[in-house]
């Protein structure tokens, strides 16, 4: 059966509902000192707001040791009605020390495949998803080394594989390396941030490849290129790849919550769908917030 890995179980697919593609309820990164989303009850508070628009699921893709607090995802996905998903993964070797690095030498697939089938630490909540990310215009060793991990877990479990683009760029290395070298169908590989590099021809050619396409935001690493997206989006979709599109809000830190203040969860249908449904169509928008994500977040598991 195909089913989206929720961190209250696995939920047939057809059932996921209006999703938030990838956004995060918990994130701390050293890089982002005094900026981390590790409040319980701003996070309910952000997934409520989310509901109260129609939103019914939302994908976090914060990675290994990134403060995923995976043991109070449950209760907040029970007491909100939004099903949430949990990542597994690990990113860029910047927003690690090199003792947590070392740590997983040797065993990163076996870790990866530990939190999709057994659960995160103690937690017994699985992971749905591996998420890693790619490097500026290049793959570096540990990336190389990460999406290596990451294709061994998809093997063994049948886990879709969403990537961190640096700002939208390497895509077609990406794609070359997991599905060109380590044999990962596209359609289990989910690009994000493409927007923040917003050429066309690359967006068409990683659509043309079979992956999915995420386009998240906004966010203040997106300013830049936040007024492109619905061009992007529609350039896609003219070009037939509606069914790749996939839509986010990455909410990274603490002062992006709708509640302090941010765009946060709830802008994505307050806003983003609006403004996308004067290029896409209404229609079209629904399919890609609804039929688009339990197309790729769902698997057989293994
Ligand atoms: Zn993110």
């Amino acid at each position: 059966m195909s089913a989206v890995r929720t961190v209250l179980g696995d939920v047939p697919a057809e059932q996921l509902g209006m999703c938030d593609a990838h956004d995060h309820l918990f994130f701390g990164s050293p890089r982002l000192p005094g900026q981390e989303l590790r409040d319980v009850s701003a996070a309910r508070a952000e997934l409520a707001a989310f509901r109260a628009l129609g939103g019914a699921a939302v994908v976090q893709w914060t990675p290994y040791g990134l403060g995923r607090r995976a043991a109070d995802l449950p209760p907040l996905s029970r007491d909100t009605g939004v099903h949430v998903v949990a990542a597994t993964g690990l990113h860029q070797a910047v927003h690690y020390d090199e003792e947590t690095l070392g740590g997983l030498r040797g065993r990163l697939a076996e870790v990866f495949v530990a939190e999709l089938t057994d659960g995160i630490g103690a937690s017994g909540v699985r992971a749905g998803l591996v998420k890693v990310a790619g490097g500026f215009h290049a793959l570096d060793a540990h990336a190389r080394w990460t999406m290596t991990a990451a294709a061994e877990a998809h093997h063994a479990t049948g886990a879709p594989i969403a990537v961190h683009l640096e700002l939208g760029t390497a895509a077609l290395d990406v794609l070359d390396l997991l599905c060109g070298e380590l044999g990962v169908p596209p359609h289990r590989v989910v690009l994000g941030h493409l927007n923040r590099s917003p050429d066309p021809v690359v967006h068409r050619q990683a659509a043309r490849a079979g992956c999915y396409l995420a386009f998240d935001g906004p966010s203040r690493a997106h300013h830049a290129t936040d007024w492109r997206m619905p061009d992007a989006v529609r350039a896609l979709a003219e070009a037939g790849f509606g069914d790749r599109l996939l839509l986010g809000g990455d909410t990274t830190t603490a002062a992006a919550r709708s509640v302090n203040g941010g765009p946060g969860m709830p802008y994505l249908l307050r806003r983003v769908a609006p403004r996308l449904a004067v290029e896409l169509g209404e229609d079209l928008v629904g399919r890609v917030l609804t039929e688009n994500p339990r197309r790729a977040f769902a698997a057989n598991w293994r």
